[in-house]
């Protein structure tokens, strides 16, 4: 699928350029998303080299507010995923991807955050599936059937 096979599919050329994507992007408040303007350069160039397509959260915010039913968000998903064929992702990603395959834990506590939690007085590490070796296992299977990691590291 190329970009606009995307733009196509997902009615973006409906965009009036009306901004309210923009105002209600909870991510664009505090980056350089801006989301309007993103829709507008998807309708006529190929935006998979752009670092904003990988600031958004994908809340939906955006799309449920469309008044003219563009699926933004739908459509921010399928563009990351033609960057990601042309090995177009943040590196951060596939840092993450592998900190779940080894420890089942994207972004591991490190002690400085050890640290935060103990002064909000919460405990030191979350319970979570890293603690377990049996989740731990049922993660390595699940991202070796998914062979998600060889497929981005082929495209770096
Ligand atoms: S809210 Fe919809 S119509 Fe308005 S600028 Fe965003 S995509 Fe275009
Ligand atoms: S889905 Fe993405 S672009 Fe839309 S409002 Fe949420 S963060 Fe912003």
């Amino acid at each position: 699928m190329t970009s606009s096979d995307i733009a196509l599919k997902f009615d973006l050329r409906k965009c009036v350029q009306c901004g309210k994507c923009t105002a209600s992007c909870p991510t664009g408040r505090e980056s350089n998303l801006r989301t309007r303007a993103l829709v507008f350069r998807a309708n006529s160039s190929d935006v998979s080299t752009e670092r904003e397509l990988w600031l958004c959260t994908t809340c939906y915010t955006c799309q449920e507010r469309c008044p003219k039913g563009v699926k933004i968000t739908d459509a921010i998903i399928e563009l990351r995923n033609l960057a990601a064929e042309k090995g177009n992702y943040p590196s951060i990603h596939l840092t993450a991807i592998k900190g779940l395959r080894d420890t089942s834990d994207g972004f591991p506590i490190t002690p400085e955050v050890s640290k935060i939690r103990s002064l909000l007085g919460l405990s030191i590490e979350p319970f979570d599936v890293a603690h377990s070796d049996e989740e731990r296992e049922k993660f390595r299977k699940l991202f070796q059937s998914l062979r998600i990691i060889a497929f981005l590291e082929e495209r770096k």
